[in-house]
C-alpha cells in the first residue's frame, strides 16, 4: 500500500502555527513512508474563505519547505483539489446515499429538533437525532419532486457504535447514541464539511488522515460515510492541539498565531519546523536539533504524544538562535543581506559586503532573530543619525566619557597596524594611562562609533569600521560633550 496523506486547510484564516504542525506531521509521515503528500483546499465555507488566506497558506507552506506532491498548484489525477469546484460530485454522492437508504431528505425544522432534544433529555433517552420527525420516504420523495427544499441527512445505524484505532490515541469507541443523523447536504445544495472531506478522502485514495484532535468527534461520521460509500476507512491519527503557556488552546490572546508573523519576526523555517516537530514528538536521547531530512529519517507517528503540547515562543526563539549560530558566515550574510539593505534603503557595495562578512561570526553570536541583524550592523554602513537616548545618558553623561573619547582618538590616530589586536592593545593601554575601568572607558567609545551600547564587540567593530570613520565618529561625539 502506498501511503497517501493530505493536509486540508480551510482558507478562512492565515496559516496558523498549529495547522503548520499538522502539515509538518503529514509531510514527515509521507516522506518517512515514501508516500504522497497532498494539499487540498477545504473551502466549502464560501463566506469566510478568501483568496488572500488561500495564498497565505500556500506561501507559508513553501516557505517552510513542506513541499507537496499533488494537489493545489501541482495538480494531479483528481481535478482541482478545491472543494468549491467539486459540488457536483458531493451532490452526486449525497443523492446516491439517499437512493441506497443510507441518507434521507430531512424536513425537520430547527425548533422541532430543539423540542426533540429537550424531550429526550427529560426522558433520559439519547438526544442524538434519529430521523423520527421525518415524513415517510414516499412523502419525502414526492415533496422533493414538487420542488420542496430539504437538507439530506445521513442515517446513523441505531443501535450501534463505531470503533477505530487511532495511531495517536489508540482505541476509540463512539456510541451512536452520541451521534446525530448529521446533515451532509444543506437544503441549498451545498455540502457540509463532513461530506466534502469524506468524499475527497475516498476519491483521492487517502490512506491516513492526520489532523487536529478538534476533529476527533467528527471521525465516526466520516467512517460511517466512508463505509456507506463502499470504501475502506482510512487510518486516523488525531494530534493534540497546541496550548498557550496557561494551558488553554493556543489563540491570539497568547500572541501571534499566524505563521507570517514568525517569518516577519525573523524566524528561520528550519527552526520553526524543528520546534513544531518536537512539540509532541521526541527525537530521542535528548536530541532537540534536527533538520527536516533527519526528522524524516526518524519520524514515527505512533510515538507522537497525545498530551497537549505547550507552544512556547521563548523556546522557539532560543532554537532559532541555535540555528543562526550554526549557519556558516556566508550563508548568514546571504540570508540577511536583503534585510540590511532594506533597512538602509540601498544596496551594499562589494566593500560593504566584505565588511559584513568580516563581522558576521560576531553578529551571529548575538542574534536570535534575523530581524535583529540590521540593528547590529547599521553602524557599519550608515552615519549615526541619532544616538540611542538611554545609552547616551548612561555612558556619555559621566566625567569619564570625555577622557575616554580623547584618549581613544589619540591612541588610535597614531596606531601603526589597524588590526583587532593592535586596537585592543592601544585602547587597553589608554585605560591604564587614565586609570579608567574597562566599563567606564570602553562604553563611551562604543556609543560614539555605533550609536548605542549594543553592538558587536568593540575592537572588532572598530577594525571593520576602519580608522577614518572611527576617528570621525569619536570626534563627532566628543563635540557634543561639554
Ligand atoms: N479543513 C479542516 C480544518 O481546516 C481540516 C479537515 C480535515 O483534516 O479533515 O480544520
Amino acid at each position: 500500500m502506498t501511503v497517501r496523506v493530505r493536509f486540508a486547510p480551510s482558507p478562512t484564516g492565515y496559516l496558523h502555527v498549529g495547522a503548520a504542525r499538522t502539515a509538518l506531521y503529514n509531510y514527515l509521515f509521507a516522506r518517512a513512508k515514501g508516500g504522497t503528500f497532498i494539499l487540498r483546499s477545504d473551502d466549502t465555507d464560501r463566506e469566510r474563505s478568501t483568496d488572500e488566506f488561500h495564498d497565505d497558506i500556500l506561501e507559508h507552506m513553501a516557505w517552510l519547505g513542506l513541499e507537496w506532491d499533488e494537489g493545489l498548484v501541482k495538480g494531479g489525477e483528481h481535478g482541482s483539489y478545491r472543494q468549491s469546484d467539486r459540488y457536483d460530485r458531493y451532490r452526486e454522492v449525497a443523492r446516491a446515499l439517499v437512493d441506497a437508504g443510507d441518507a434521507y431528505y430531512s424536513f425537520a425544522t430547527a425548533s422541532q429538533l430543539d423540542d426533540f432534544k429537550s424531550a429526550a433529555r427529560e426522558a433520559g433517552t439519547s438526544p442524538a437525532y434519529d430521523g423520527s420527525l421525518e415524513p415517510d420516504p414516499h412523502d419525502a420523495t414526492s415533496r422533493i419532486r414538487e420542488g420542496a427544499q430539504a437538507a439530506i441527512r445521513f442515517r446513523v445505524p441505531r443501535p450501534g457504535e463505531t470503533r477505530f484505532t487511532d495511531i495517536v490515541r489508540d482505541d476509540m469507541v463512539f456510541d451512536h447514541r452520541q451521534v446525530d443523523d448529521f446533515i451532509i447536504l444543506r437544503s441549498d445544495g451545498t455540502p457540509t464539511y463532513h461530506l466534502a472531506s469524506t468524499v475527497d478522502d475516498v476519491d483521492y485514495h487517502i490512506t491516513h488522515v492526520i489532523r487536529g484532535e478538534d476533529l476527533l468527534s467528527s471521525t465516526p461520521k466520516h467512517i460511517l460515510l466512508t463505509l456507506a460509500m463502499g470504501a475502506e476507512p482510512v487510518t486516523y491519527a488525531h494530534l493534540s492541539l497546541l496550548m498557550g503557556p496557561d494551558g488553554k488552546k493556543l489563540s491570539k490572546r497568547h500572541g501571534d498565531t499566524a505563521m507570517s508573523a514568525y517569518r516577519e519576526a525573523g524566524f528561520l523555517p528550519e527552526a520553526v519546523n524543528n520546534y513544531l516537530a518536537i512539540l509532541g514528538w521526541s527525537l530521542g536521547d535528548d536530541v532537540e536539533i534536527a533538520s527536516l531530512d533527519a526528522m524524516v529519517a526518524k519520524f514515527d507517528l505512533g510515538a507522537v504524544s497525545k498530551n497537549p503540547a505547550v507552544f512556547d515562543p521563548q523556546k522557539l526563539t532560543w532554537l532559532n538562535g541555535v540555528y543562526i549560530r550554526e549557519m556558516d558566515d556566508r550563508a548568514f550574510v546571504d540570508r540577511t543581506v536583503a534585510l540590511v539593505e532594506e533597512d538602509l534603503g540601498r544596496e551594499l557595495t562589494d566593500g560593504e559586503r566584505d565588511q559584513f562578512m568580516e563581522i558576521a561570526s560576531l553578529v551571529k553570536e548575538r542574534t536570535k532573530l534575523l530581524s535583529e541583524v540590521a540593528d547590529h550592523v547599521r553602524f557599519l554602513f550608515s552615519d549615526i543619525e541619532r544616538y540611542d537616548e538611554a545609552s547616551w545618558k548612561k555612558v556619555m553623561e559621566t566625567p569619564e566619557a570625555p577622557i575616554a573619547l580623547d584618549g581613544a582618538s589619540e591612541a588610535l590616530s597614531g596606531l601603526g597596524d589597524w588590526t583587532t589586536e593592535a586596537i585592543d592593545a592601544a585602547l587597553r593601554a589608554m585605560l591604564e594611562v587614565h586609570g579608567l575601568s574597562a566599563r567606564k572607558g570602553f562604553q563611551p567609545i562604543r556609543v560614539a562609533v555605533s550609536g548605542s551600547t549594543v553592538s558587536p564587540p568593540l575592537f572588532e567593530s572598530l577594525k571593520v569600521l576602519g580608522r577614518d570613520v572611527t576617528l570621525t565618529r569619536l570626534s563627532n561625539a566628543r563635540a557634543l560633550l561639554s
